[in-house]
């Protein structure tokens, strides 16, 4: 999750001077919707594809591990925040002797 925010805020970075040059070459009514167009396709819609990518490679372990039912674990970051490290399917970090119900 911390790389798709990383690598967010680098195309951000480099998106939002490049725009803000191109308003020069550009007729203002035509660098607005340029600049609304390269927002979305090189921002918004590659933040929202890597998530979706994040969220399906980690549905099983959101769903059906123990860490899913545990209230150490974080299922935005698929995170278990007591030990601080990423539980998978094969790996539980406490290996179940920290488990809590999350209710
Ligand atoms: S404490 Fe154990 S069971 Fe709970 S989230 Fe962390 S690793 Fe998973």
């Amino acid at each position: 999750m911390g790389e798709i925010v990383y690598w967010t805020l680098i195309r951000t970075a480099i998106a939002l001077p490049l725009i803000w040059l191109a308003k020069d070459y550009f007729d203002e009514k035509y660098w607005w919707i340029m600049g609304a167009l390269s927002i979305t396709l090189f921002i918004i819609y590659p933040a929202y594809y890597s998530y979706k990518n994040f969220v399906e490679i980690n549905k099983n372990v959101i769903s059906n591990t123990l860490c899913s039912s545990c209230k150490h674990f974080d299922m935005s970051a698929v995170l278990c925040m007591k030990y601080d490290k990423h539980p998978t399917e094969e790996y539980i970090p406490c290996e179940g002797t920290d488990w809590e119900p999350n209710k």
